[in-house]
């Protein structure tokens, strides 16, 4: 098993609401995006995110990536210094940013939900980031090749032409595009190519860990299969892991090693891809698979369907969240907040009664 590389702990991110009007401007709420999420994601590993729109996937990704500052709790990454120094030929500007380095990356990991400054600058190669819509998330005065190397000079990983050229064309190729289109103008080329446009900008600093949000979900089926091969062939050569968000559960499982269920900002349910899907414990992520389309027309499951819509973080249910809209809500879930247990090795549930359900599904349902 390989060791972890980030510790997400009591990870909450809380934003201000504030009323309308002009007389009511101060903060008069508080929406709970994410709340107490803990879990931890190991080396070259893929954990998938999954839940329905408004349930924080996105919010937990960028909290961990500092792309949002969290409100409390922890995210430790264990991973390791990397190249940034390497660039830096200046003997000087060396010693310097080897000093900084030194006081961010220190035995017991990066506390990244402190960091800030200089150090948060030098730190953010080791994380990076691939948006869902590959026609947005690129500029369209850059070429690919400037598009490609901005993370290596915005980071400062590194400063020489000649290095930052070479660097470029190795990912490129690594992202099966080809070496002419490095001229080219975004608009030339199609969602697909895009995309991979998009997997190299976000590789080639050589992070350790990138978050995928819903980066397959705006392509065609077949460009799907081909993205998620390509970034499963990407971890095997570089060791990087992913954390997959995404709400169509067939490619999850495709992808992911865990599976993570969100809802209303807090995880119902963490496990291993195999036992998710088969073998599930919460009665939400029992109903998110029901909703699953089969292969085999003649499996027999007893599939739940969910009545109403997820509700706001504004004012989240007490108790257990899930339990309006839970078939097997009882008095006890509307007032005791469900603890976060591990019933199996690695099976990590949220529900009062998990041992008592049987949601196993056939093999050939899935
Ligand atoms: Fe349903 Fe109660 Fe379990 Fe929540 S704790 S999922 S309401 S049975």
């Amino acid at each position: 098993m390989n060791p972890v590389l980030i510790e997400v702990r009591d990870l909450e991110v809380r934003f201000p609401v504030r009323g309308k009007g002009f007389l009511n401007r101060g903060p008069v709420q508080e929406v709970r995006a994410v709340d107490g999420v803990s879990f931890d994601i190991r080396r070259a590993e893929t954990v998938g995110l999954v839940g329905e729109s408004g349930s924080g996937k996105t919010t937990v990704g960028r909290a961990i990536l500092r792309a949002i500052d969290p409100t409390s709790g922890t995210v430790i990454y264990h991973g390791r210094q990397g190249d940034v120094d390497l660039a830096h030929a200046d003997e000087s500007a060396l010693r310097d940013v080897r000093g900084k380095l030194q006081m961010v990356f220190r035995e017991g990991g990066v506390p990244v939900h402190s960091l800030s400054g200089e150090a948060l600058r030098l730190f953010r190669p080791r994380m990076s980031l691939v948006f869902q819509d590959p026609y947005s998330s690129l500029n369209p005065r850059m070429t690919v090749r400037d598009i490609i190397a901005e993370p290596l000079i915005a980071g400062g990983v590194m400063r020489d032409r000649a290095q930052i050229d070479a660097r470029v064309r190795e990912i490129a190729a690594r992202c099966k595009l080809d070496l002419e289109h490095l001229r080219r103008f975004p608009h030339a080329f199609s969602g697909g190519q895009r995309q991979r446009i998009c997997i190299a900008r976000a590789l080639v600093a050589r992070p350790d860990f990138v978050v995928c949000d819903e980066s397959v979900s705006a392509l065609d089926v077949s460009i799907q299969a081909e993205i998620v091969n390509l970034l499963k062939d990407l971890q095997e050569e570089m060791g990087v892991a992913f954390l997959f968000i995404a709400h169509d559960l067939s490619v999850v499982a495709q992808m992911s090693h865990r599976v993570a269920v969100l809802y209303v900002g807090k995880f119902v349910e963490y496990a291993p891809t195999e036992n998710l899907f088969f073998a599930p414990r919460h009665p939400y992520t029992h109903a998110l698979l029901s909703a699953v389309p089969r292969a085999d027309p003649d499996a027999v499951f007893d599939p739940i369907r969910l009545d109403g819509e997820i509700p706001s973080p504004l004012s989240a249910p007490s108790g257990c969240r899930f339990h309006t809209r839970c078939p097997f809500a009882r008095d006890r879930c509307k007032t005791e907040t469900p603890a976060w247990r591990e019933i199996a090795p690695e099976h990590f549930v949220a529900c009062h009664y998990a041992e008592e359900f049987d949601f196993s599904r056939p093999r050939a349902a899935a």
